[in-house]
């Protein structure tokens, strides 16, 4: 492997060159770019899909963060701008059957948004490309290898934020990842959402209506009713669901369902796993259809209107940094010296549900961003190091575009600074990301 790599960069053509190179356009690598374009760096996102926005457009999860209370504490930055945009480009509506002043997206327009926000920013994109792997002399990121229609080339640049998700470039550097739980490797499963259309939005209203527990942020007890109905009825459970849906965003006849199917079995760093689940969730969904037209009031003539465009992976690899974020940092509201932002004490993944009623948050160490023995490379997003029991606060995308954020700026400064990402100023970190608006302390 190392010689097939090591000849294939011999062979590279350099189709870049940057100061800050962002691997993966979701909410971390948005929150990269924008944190390293700001502190004045010559910024590239890089992305394998056609648009940015990661699981927000990929799986269109519209409501990011739904859970928002009158009381959540947010963390402002670049979240708080888009969403600014968004409801400047009248492409918000209130989140759907649940008390929350969170609001959902039309996940398209975002599409919109984020070119136009790179483009504001000075940042520079380049869709349909994979990165592959870091170039490295010794221990040292020089850029990143790439394979697109172009062919297989270089960028090269003098710091990388990896925020693939899944820590594809710190794995492929030889820095320590873990994955899922220490002790089965169990990972969250992963969701394949879809559009139903010629829904009775108004029918579900009523269903609803009839038990007021359903609206509560923690309950769904409506949405399991239609499950249970096909079971009651002999039909046998369903395989690859958390039998429990979690409508989003709707539209006058439409609903786009969450949930509905979840697979346990998925690993997003595999790719016959992918592969595999990609096609057992299609049919999953088209049996999650027949059963809510037959027992699901409010569905009688729903129709598919569209699968997402891919599988959504809700945790893969973490990255061993110089801190490992706990749950008691989390539930207890810790406080750091090297804090580059903050995010509500809030947390949402199997069997742990905790809605921000209160104003209570937690700040956000620098040092889980730093992978372990490898130069100019920094982790973002649902990648970073925690405990795996912190993976229901750390894989939500207000707090992975905090961490995107902090990682852009420190690559900036650290250039300007020239130290290792490692070794940068922290009180002049936290100084450039308040200066972007985000809340630090
Ligand atoms: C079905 C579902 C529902 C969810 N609901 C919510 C919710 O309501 N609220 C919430 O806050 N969170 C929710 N989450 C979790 C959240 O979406 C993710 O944890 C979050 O998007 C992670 O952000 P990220 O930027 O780290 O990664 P991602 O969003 O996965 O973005 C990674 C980006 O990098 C790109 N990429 C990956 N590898 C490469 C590569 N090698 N080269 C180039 N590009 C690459 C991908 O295409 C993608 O655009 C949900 C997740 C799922 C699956």
């Amino acid at each position: 492997m190392t010689k097939q790599i090591t000849e294939a960069i011999r062979q590279t053509d350099v189709l870049m060159e940057c100061d800050v190179l962002v691997v993966g356009g979701g909410p971390a690598g948005i929150g990269a770019a924008i944190g390293a374009a700001k502190a004045g760096a010559k910024t590239i996102i890089l992305e394998r899909y056609g648009f940015l926005g990661g699981n927000i457009t990929v799986c269109s999860v519209e409501p990011p963060s739904w859970y928002r209370q009158e009381k959540t504490t947010m963390p402002g930055g670049a979240a708080k701008e888009i969403e600014d945009r968004m409801i400047a480009l009248n492409a918000v509506k209130p989140v759907a059957f649940r008390p929350s002043t969170g609001l959902s997206y039309d996940t398209e327009i975002y599409k919109v948004m984020a070119d136009d926000y790179m483009a504001d920013n000075g940042v520079t994109p380049l869709y349909h490309c994979m990165g592959v792997t870091p170039y490295m002399e010794g221990n040292v990121v020089r850029g990143v290898i790439t394979e697109s229609k172009s062919g297989r080339c270089a960028i090269l640049a003098k710091r990388v934020v990896d925020s693939t998700g899944d820590a594809d470039l710190i794995a492929r550097s030889g820095a320590p990842t873990l994955k899922g739980d220490p002790v089965t490797g169990r990972l969250q499963g992963g969701t394949l959402k879809f559009f139903l259309n010629n829904v009775d939005i108004d029918k579900i209203e009523e269903v609803m209506d009839r038990d007021p527990e359903s609206r509560h942020p923690y309950t769904h007890k409506l949405l399991y009713e239609p499950f249970k109905a096909a079971e009651e009825a002999g039909e046998p459970p369903l395989r690859y669901s958390a039998n429990t849906m979690f409508y989003t965003c709707i539209e006058p006849d439409e609903i786009n369902i969450n949930l509905a199917t979840y697979d346990k079995e998925i690993d997003g760093t595999d790719v016959l796993s992918l592969t595999r689940s990609e096609i057992r969730l299609r049919k999953e969904a088209l049996e999650v259809l027949r059963r809510l037209r037959l027992y699901g009031e409010g569905f009688e003539n729903a129709k598919l209107r569209n699968f997402v465009t891919s599988v959504g992976i809700r945790e893969t690899r973490r990255i061993v940094g110089g801190y490992t974020l706990t749950t008691k940092d989390i539930y207890e509201r810790g406080r750091f010296e090297d804090t580059i932002g903050i995010f509500p004490v809030y947390a949402d993944g199997e069997g742990v549900k905790e809605i921000p009623f209160t104003d209570a948050y937690f700040q956000v160490p620098y040092r889980i961003l730093v992978p372990q023995g490898v130069e100019n490379l920094l982790a973002a997003g649902r990648c970073i190091s925690g405990e795996r029991s912190a993976v229901p606060t750390t894989r939500q995308m207000d707090f992975c575009m905090v961490t995107g954020q902090a990682a852009g700026a420190a690559c900036a400064l650290s250039i300007r600074q020239d130290v290792a990402v490692r070794d940068v100023d922290i009180p002049k970190l936290q100084k450039e990301l308040v200066r972007q608006g985000l809340r630090v302390f």
